[in-house]
């Protein structure tokens, strides 16, 4: 419209805002397909895992530093901790990552401007313990279950505060599943959510060294796995 009628530079700022809302509603799109695509192929059994040994503890560090700028921007702290450096372990990192990502996204999503996450890796010995802690909303007791079942949201209310199709702790679980893995969460109403990951400590024999499947850059991952969320 502004090309037709030659006005383009007198709407430079009104371009400026509708381009960044098409590309934040394009990242959630992109999500939402992935997410699609990626639950319909564990479903179908074709999806590929690129197990690695990895420093699971250096992965999840990596991550949390990602969003540490983001979480800011949205008045939130994001305190990362752990006991103990460096723990070998057969995974995929970037699975790992969505999975973190996922849990982050939520745990920003359904708390409130001052809070705080805290993201924990605990070397249980058998397994890696990683939890993501918020003290935001929480979820009632009878909804604790349903929340891992794919399109289920304890809000479905057009006029809920925040955006998701209720498919990522679904694929979340199949994810941590696909790594031998569980996952729980633990809430109290009202005072905070906790969601429990726990991977098995295996390694592989056969690792995929000249696998890398990530052809996104990491800051566009972040982008794409938090874009339910405005900035
Ligand atoms: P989405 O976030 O897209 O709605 P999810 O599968 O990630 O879908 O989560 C399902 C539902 O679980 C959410 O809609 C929300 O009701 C609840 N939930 C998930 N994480 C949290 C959390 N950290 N605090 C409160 N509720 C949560």
């Amino acid at each position: 419209m502004y090309c037709n009628s030659g006005s383009l530079d007198e709407n430079k700022d009104s371009i400026i805002k509708y381009i960044n809302s098409i590309k934040q509603n394009s990242y959630r799109l992109s999500k939402l397909i992935n997410n699609i695509v990626d639950t319909s192929k564990i479903e179908a059994g074709f999806f590929e895992m690129n197990l690695s040994n990895k420093n699971i503890v250096e992965v999840i560090e990596k991550i949390v530093m990602s969003v540490v700028d983001f979480t800011q921007s949205k008045g939130l702290n994001i305190i990362f901790d752990t006991d103990k450096e460096e723990k070998i372990i057969a995974c995929d990192p970037e699975n790992i990552e969505r999975i973190i990502l996922n849990l982050i996204s939520n745990a920003i999503k359904f708390s409130n401007e001052g809070n705080e996450i805290f993201v924990d890796v605990k070397d249980k010995n058998e397994f890696v313990e990683i939890s993501v802690k918020d003290n935001g909303i929480g979820i009632e007791e009878k909804n604790l279950d349903m929340i891992f079942d794919r399109f289920k949201q304890v809000d479905k209310s057009l006029s809920r505060k925040t955006e998701g199709a209720g498919v990522g702790l679904s694929l979340v679980k199949s994810i941590v599943e696909l790594h031998g893995g569980t996952i729980y969460a633990e809430s109290e109403f009202g005072k905070g959510s906790k969601f429990t990951v726990k991977i098995p400590s295996g390694k592989v024999l056969n690792q995929n060294i000249s696998y890398s499947g990530n052809v996104r850059s990491e800051n566009e991952n972040v982008k794409v796995e938090l874009s339910d969320i405005y900035s």
